[in-house]
């Protein structure tokens, strides 16, 4: 009789208390920058081993992403664009649209895989299959313009995923965290006059893209809507909390976000060549924390975190298994 309790109890326990879903596929690492780029297949790949020999991998509920349609993709991005893409992939172009973003001939498939990978997880934490979630993928997308690639990135994924989430499941209010080390020029333009998106970043500030001063807040309907945090070279801990506890959350609050995506992007560790940002390992769990309790206040704790920048192999695991960690929490 009590094995017979335990058959039927273990099933039902493991499927009220659903996982924080890793979303990978080795198809991104055929997005060829070539062997010098910082933007390298390695990248993903040495987080997800990383992850795979860590403590936390039995626990987590692996994800395989789907590629996202061509409609998926116009939410956010014109189809002359996205023609252009294929046209530059397909004719073996090197570079598209600027010096920094490298293409290969798969790179146009790959991020259709890397803007569909985010839906696959906004689908499975809206259906409730996983708690929460991390999209391990590339290219990046937060510099993606609606019609123009810049900063490694081909198709602005987080942004994508904030439409398709709206669109699908009629979700009003979306808050989107970017605290990649360089300003998401491309997701303030795409949402600067809509007042459903709200996004908030910190960035090494004057720095590559060059956009994200405190003055840019929105326009429009969309006015105070956009809050950027620009920050010094240098800045650690104490300025990001600041900026986290003082800033982000009181308007985030207000704002009562019912989805949250997050732009997370490790490029401004300590260790990062890229920019000369002091954040450590452990920062990246502060980080969680708040947007998981700001989403917890909103009402449902819905967080998609899709990874955009980062470029030191070891800092990158680290981090990235620290913000799991505390999404698993
Ligand atoms: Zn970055």
């Amino acid at each position: 009789m009590a094995i017979h309790t335990v058959k039927v109890a273990c099933p039902l326990f493991l499927y009220m208390v659903s996982k924080t879903a890793l979303l990978y596929s080795e198809r991104y690492l055929e997005h060829d920058t070539g062997r010098d780029h910082p933007e390298r297949s390695e990248r993903v790949k040495s987080i997800y081993e990383f992850l795979k020999q860590s403590d936390l991998f039995e626990n987590l509920l692996i994800l395989e992403p789907k590629p996202a349609t061509f409609e998926d993709i116009t939410l956010v991005h014109t189809r002359s664009y996205i023609d252009r893409v294929k046209r530059a992939c397909e004719q073996g172009e090197r570079f598209f649209d600027s010096p920094d973003t490298a293409i290969s001939p798969k790179s146009y498939e790959v991020a259709f895989l890397a803007a569909g990978g985010v839906l696959t997880l906004v689908d499975a934490v809206m259906t409730e299959k996983a708690r929460n979630g991390f999209a391990l993928v590339r290219p990046p997308g937060h510099h993606a313009e609606r019609e123009m690639a810049l900063g490694f990135c081909l198709f602005n994924n987080v942004a994508i995923a904030a439409k398709y989430v709206q669109k699908k499941y009629r979700i009003e209010r979306v808050l989107i965290v970017d605290w990649d080390l360089h300003h998401g020029n491309g997701t303030q333009h795409i949402f600067e006059d809509d007042p459903t998106v709200f996004y908030f970043s910190t960035h090494q500030y004057p720095f590559y893209p060059g956009t994200g001063s405190e003055h840019e807040i929105g326009r429009g309907k969309g006015k105070g809507r956009t809050l950027n945090v620009p920050l010094r070279a240098g800045s650690g801990d104490k300025e990001y909390q600041y900026a986290f506890q003082e800033i982000l959350s009181p308007q985030a609050l207000a704002f009562k976000p019912e989805f949250v995506l997050i732009s997370c992007g490790f490029d401004a560790h300590e260790d990062d060549p890229l920019g000369q940002m002091n954040l450590k390992d452990e920062s990246y769990g502060f980080f969680t924390d708040i947007v998981r309790k700001l989403a917890r206040e909103g009402g449902q704790e819905r967080i998609v975190s899709v990874l955009e920048g980062g470029y030191n192999l070891e800092a990158i695991c680290r981090s990235a298994y620290v913000h799991l960690k505390h999404l698993m929490i």
